[in-house]
């Protein structure tokens, strides 16, 4: 095994223990999985945040308890997608939406079978970053080239992922690896684990 591919799979497994979406999801009943499927198609079709009363309230509150969903003033966050803005773009078809993190930023043109271009910036020096992809998520480019993605440790408390677990995922310039101010995976690897990850978004729910 590859030292890539131990990395992989370490990452899917501890992004999984930390955020179990998937078996959140897996383990709710029938009309609270059809919601979360609704409020992920709306966001994959429209590129924006659907409102919370395009699913019924009972669903709403659940999913929100899950962490599956975020309520926001503009509407309705369900990683990879973010309601608010994280300073992390994701253009891909007309749509322009913000991701929650780099790794679900990502996911998202695996998701939305659209190649897509990725727009933020390095988390340690603020330096512009750029990664494009096609439609089935490999990286076709990234600026600066070795650009990576840094998973940082969670602190104590787990809240709500976007609060903290999310902001740790991040992009890291070349220079910033190299300097030893952040360890991190590439953007190849990381838009595979994206892809384990969020992968049963495209199975249906
Ligand atoms: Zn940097
Ligand atoms: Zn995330």
């Amino acid at each position: 095994m590859t030292a890539s591919t131990n990395h992989i799979i370490h990452s899917v497994a501890r992004l999984r223990r930390e955020f179990p979406l998937q078996a959140r999801i897996e383990a709710t009943d029938p009309a609270t999985r059809a919601a979360y499927a609704m409020v992920l198609q709306a966001w994959l079709h429209n590129g924006a945040a659907p409102k919370p009363h395009v699913i019924p309230l009972h669903s709403l509150n659940k999913l929100v308890e899950l962490d599956a969903l975020v309520e926001s003033e503009s509407g309705l966050g369900c990683y990879p997608f973010s309601a608010v803005k994280t300073g992390i773009t994701v253009a891909y078809g007309e749509h322009q939406a913000s991701a929650m993190c780099a790794i679900d930023a990502l996911a998202i043109p695996f998701l939305a079978n659209t190649a897509a271009t990725i727009i933020a910036t390095c988390s340690v020096c603020d330096l512009p970053v750029r990664v494009q992809t096609d439609a089935v998520g490999q990286i076709t480019q990234a600026v600066p080239a070795g650009v990576h993605v840094a998973y940082r440790k969670l602190a104590q408390e787990h809240v709500v992922c976007c609060n903290d677990l999310c902001p740790g995922i991040v992009f890291v310039c070349p220079a910033c690896i190299a300097g030893g101010a952040e360890d991190g995976m590439s953007v190849a690897d990381a838009a595979e684990v994206g892809r384990q990850f969020f992968g049963f978004q495209r199975e249906g729910v």
